[in-house]
């Protein structure tokens, strides 16, 4: 059984920035909570952001900058936000040392928990290629993340593994 970090808002946790959780319907996503031992955490909440709070993205460029100190995250109403942000990436980390995690199923699109896709720092609902704070963390310490549509490539990891 693999031990995996998955967002919360992902498993019906409403702690999404408008009170909101996000459906993570699929037979792969079932089958992961039914079968395996999940850790479950909210990166933004656990670095004390309230709920509701602000919308936020990333502004022009992606979560390795944020943690390189070349781009910063804003809320919508324009407040630096990187700070709280990059504690909630450690505190991502040190959850998956803690119990030592080697697979992660983040939220797609999120400032922290997105993989593969995020907003643009608009706030025009453009989204562009690239990865969260706490994904780019994660990926940097050799975590391998997944979003909720590609759970399934992390259950084939996990079957196969298991097999040989
Ligand atoms: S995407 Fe990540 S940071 Fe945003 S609400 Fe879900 S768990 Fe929290």
């Amino acid at each position: 059984m693999a031990k995996i970090l998955v967002s919360s808002c992902l498993l019906n946790c409403a702690v999404r920035y408008d009170g909101s959780s996000v459906e993570a319907c699929s037979d792969d996503f079932e089958w992961l909570v039914d079968t395996q031992e999940i850790v479950s955490l909210c990166p933004e909440v656990a670095a004390g952001l309230p709920i509701p709070r602000v919308p936020a993205e990333i502004c022009g460029a992606n979560g390795t900058e944020v943690l390189d100190g070349t781009a910063g995250i804003i809320g919508s109403d324009k407040t630096d936000l990187t700070e709280q942000f990059i504690l909630g990436a450690k505190l991502a980390l040190e959850l998956c040392r803690k119990y030592n995690i080697q697979y992660a199923v983040l939220t797609e699109n999120s400032p922290s928990c997105g993989s593969n896709y995020i907003y643009d720092g608009s706030f025009s609902g453009t989204k562009i290629m690239g990865s969260g704070v706490v994904s780019a963390l994660l990926q940097r310490m050799e975590i391998i993340v997944f979003s909720q549509h590609t759970v399934g490539q992390l259950r084939e990891l996990i079957s196969v593994s298991k097999a040989n």
